[in-house]
């Protein structure tokens, strides 16, 4: 019987691809291994076994695959069951999960190389012409490409020429596959073995008594040597004894001393465990019980905790229960650079048993946390990690801990797969019959729908830690304050006030405005014009610092304009204001306070962030200006003021969840306030202070603004009531873009009637020369779901077979936040 082999391979295929094999190879493959397998004209790829069955498959003739590589599986059972999922929820291929999940390094490159077999010596009426003239060519070059090749014969097909030489003997293939992955080695060293004995050594100390620093250096080795049986660092040696590398490599050299290597991780901890156990106050501890019974019923619990209620201490009670039942415990992160604080809190507590997942380590970190949690070693009990990290060989996982997980960037936006890491958390956590804690002080309207509705547990917490109260927050009349002339430029006379009280305290300041730049519009006094960018449909931005115009969208720029391009006038004026503005500003108001801001533009450096958090708990910065970057879960200990310098642009901006979102990040940002003992303060300075959302964040009245929001996503049919989809067609020509989606939403409209929205332009409808169009579909929840799905992919597969639109580009986004 023949055998075959299904794989998934790195590209968006919509299929798993199948190759022939051997009966040898189909005892010895298992789902998770890697092969190496042709595809296409002269490609090899890096494919992942899934299946192993006997029927071949019928549109086409199965190759044979090109090599094994592995010996045992790469990805686990439970891995390609939750990959499986994630394709079919959110609408994309296995081999884009794939590729979001493993490590670079771990998907293999490969060149066909082809080369001269050596010592031969061919005579030319052995080969044909073409057989030739490769021959030929390798006489003067070492190597060749299969598009050398293709260049040199001026053929396409080439492949039947190459396999008779190989079968002639007179090339060979070269179809080595790159490991990019090279381990690090560590430098140790250890007395020559020349010297090891007493006696040995004591001629060595004489012979040695004129050069002191040598004589040290030896001495020091000896005693570490024989204090701990541990393999001696040549930095370690080199800070004991205080000689530097230099005496050290003499020694080497002179074979006094023997240098070896070994293989470490680079993903290490240096730090001893060292955190006392904090016992958790009455509030906690209620907390915890109530979570721990309520896990008893259910397999999701929503911690709903005020801001600095204390909810770290709480997951780390649960960490060490797991840690006990020897669980793997993933805590999820929205981001992974905002958490440097989290992070070394944890590891204070659990030392080495953290293992961090970044987006921002190399390769070969990803490789070595990747093997790690796949042999569930010592080192991988704790995993950290943003979205991606729910895509790692887990053994046998006991709990993930979802903080703040009212975050939207735990939605993935581009590219595919478009998931969001909460909902696929729970997924995982299922398959592992194991619980999932979602944590944050603002809940999400859909968690915490579900949570009303019984499918989760839900806990509150509603103290903060040491009984501090919550801010103070005041809201501030805009139109009031600059009706009376008590604005000094985008400061009011209160905010002012209370920053010098604050400041006189000895106090730290946190100022909030969501846009980056100095201001978000340029226009012309005289004729209006404002400058575009010319690749997309937005104004640009004025930035003062480099004197420039900016695109947020496609990083287009150019030289801030000395007068109007429309009517040449020099008097250009600008509108609205971002970061840079209120940092100018409060420069000029505090001339001898330290400010900083944090926002994109001053963050970008691989540690950038880390920096400017480092800076400010170390009170070396007094006012820190910055965008919603400043709200993620940071905890400082001197911030007794935040000020939000306007809260019209969060509660205008264009989007069903804009009241959501703007209740969340101001009470997020709030929460920065007053986290020791001192009651913070809040001024929130607006055009509307009777704004719902607003009276709801100054009386902190979550519920209230839940049912408000509820109400609403009943009436206009939006989640968690209704489920989106979101279409979005792009082409680089305006006419087609249209004619597309017009097809494409009156074919949805046939099966979904009303329920379809658009085609719409929408409010940026041109990004980096394409237009966009977005067609919604709201699904009522006794639609199902699949079948929907299954519907769109059929509609979607015949659009594209048609020809015109064959060009245009279409992301479907499940879930779209
Ligand atoms: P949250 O995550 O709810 O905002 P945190 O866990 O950051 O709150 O706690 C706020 C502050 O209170 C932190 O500085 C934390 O160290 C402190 N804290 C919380 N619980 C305890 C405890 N049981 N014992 C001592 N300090 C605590
Ligand atoms: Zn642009």
């Amino acid at each position: 019987m023949a055998n075959f082999v299904d794989v998934i391979l790195p590209i968006p295929l919509q299929k798993a691809f199948t190759y022939h094999i051997t009966e040898a190879e189909a005892d010895f493959l298992k789902p998770g291994m890697r092969v190496a397998v042709p595809f296409g004209k002269s490609k090899i790829y890096t494919a992942l076994v899934y299946n192993i069955h006997n029927s071949p498959p019928t549109a086409y003739d199965a190759k044979t695959i090109h090599q094994i590589l592995d010996d045992k599986p790469l990805v686990t059972h439970t891995q390609l069951e939750h990959w499986q999922w994630i394709s079919r929820y959110y609408m994309c291929s296995l081999g884009e999960v794939m590729r979001a999940a493993m490590p670079n390094a771990f998907i293999l490159e490969s060149e066909t190389i082809i080369s001269k077999v050596e010592n031969i010596e061919v005579k030319d009426y052995e080969l044909k012409d073409d057989e030739f003239l490769i021959y030929e060519a390798l006489l003067h070059q070492s190597s060749l490409k299969i598009q050398d090749v293709v260049a040199i014969l001026d053929k396409k097909r080439v492949l039947p020429i190459i396999n008779t030489l190989v079968e002639k003997g007179v090339v060979e293939l070269q179809e080595e596959i790159y490991q990019k992955y090279t381990p690090k080695l560590v430098r140790y060293v250890r007395l020559h073995p020349n010297h090891k004995t007493e006696e040995k050594l004591q001629d060595l100390l004489e012979l040695l008594s004129r050069a002191k620093k040598q004589r040290e250096v030896v001495l020091s080795l000896f005693q570490m040597e024989a204090i701990s049986n541990q393999p001696i660092k040549v930095s370690e040696l080199a800070a004991q004894s205080g000689a530097t590398s230099g005496i050290i490599k003499a020694l080497i050299d002179k074979n006094i001393l023997e240098e070896y290597h070994i293989q470490t991780d680079r993903v290490t901890f240096d730090g001893e465990a060292e955190a006392h156990e904090k016992s958790l106050n009455v509030h906690q501890q209620n907390a915890l019980d109530a979570i721990n019974s309520s896990f008893e019923k259910k397999s999701v619990v929503l911690l709903h905790g005020v801001t600095s209620s204390g909810k770290t201490e709480i997951y780390i009670k649960l960490i060490e229960a797991q840690l006990k039942q020897q669980k793997q415990i993933l805590y999820l992160l929205p981001e992974i650079a905002l958490t440097t604080q989290l992070v070394s809190r944890l590891q204070d507590y659990f030392g080495e048993k953290v293992t961090v997942f970044h987006s921002r380590y190399s390769g070969n970190e990803r490789v070595e946390a990747w093997n790690n949690i796949l042999n569930d070693s010592e080192k991988a009990q704790i995993i950290i990690g943003a979205r991606s990290a729910l895509l790692l060989p887990f053994k046998d996982l006991g709990l993930i801990i979802v903080d703040e997980e009212h975050e939207q960037s735990y939605k993935q936006f581009d590219p595919a797969p478009r998931y969001h890491a909460r909902d696929a958390a729970i997924v995982l956590a299922n398959l592992f019959h194991a619980k999932t804690l979602l944590g944050t002080a603002t809940p999400s309207i859909e968690s915490y729908y579900n949570a009303s509705d019984g499918k989760y547990g839900l806990v509150e917490l509603t103290k903060r830690y040491n009984n501090v109260l919550m801010p103070d927050i005041e809201l501030v009349d805009l139109a009031d304050k600059y009706k009376r002339k008590r604005m000094k430029g985008h400061f009011s006379d209160r905010l002012i006030e209370e920053m010098t009280e604050a400041l006189d305290g000895g106090f730290q300041i946190i100022l909030f405005q969501n846009r980056r730049g100095f201001s978000p519009i340029v226009e012309c006094t005289t004729c209006g014009h404002s400058p575009q960018c010319p690749n997309c449909d937005v104004s640009l931005t004025y930035h003062q610092y480099r004197d420039q115009l900016r695109c947020h969208y496609c990083g287009y720029n150019s030289a801030m304009l000395k007068n109007c391009q429309a009517c040449g006038n020099i008097t250009l004026d600008t509108k609205g204001f971002g970061t840079e503005q209120i940092e100018e500003e409060v420069k000029v108001l505090f001339p001898d306070k330290r400010v900083a801001r944090m926002d994109l533009d001053t963050t970008r450096g691989k540690y950038g962030f880390e920096r400017l958090i480092t800076r400010f708990e170390q009170r070396e910065i007094d006012i820190l200006v910055g965008t919603q970057m400043l709200t993620k879960g940071l905890d400082f200990r001197y911030v007794k003021l935040v000020g939000i310098l306007n809260a019209d642009n969060l509660l205008n901006f264009p989007d069903f969840r804009a009241h959501e979102r703007s209740y969340q990040l101001m009470v997020q940002v709030s929460g920065r306030s007053g986290r020791t003992d001192l009651r913070g303060k809040v001024l929130i300075q607006t055009y509307n202070p009777h704004h719902n959302i607003l009276q709801q964040v100054s009386t902190n009245s979550y519920t209230e603004m839940y049912k408000e929001q509820l109400d609403d996503r009943h009436n206009y049919k939006y989640p968690p009531i209704y489920r989106l989809i979101k279409i979005t067609l792009k082409h680089k020509d305006y006419n087609r873009v249209n004619l597309a989606a017009d097809w494409y939403a009156k074919s949805l409209n046939q099966l979904f009637k009303t329920n379809v929205l658009g085609p719409e332009f929408p409010p940026v409808s041109r990004i980096r020369n394409q237009y966009l169009k977005n067609i919604l579909i709201k699904i009522p929840q006794k639609q199902s779901l699949s079948k929907t799905k299954e519907a769109i992919s059929k509609i979607h597969n015949s659009f594209l077979s048609i020809k015109d639109f064959r060009s245009v580009r279409v992301v479907i986004n499940v879930d779209n936040y």
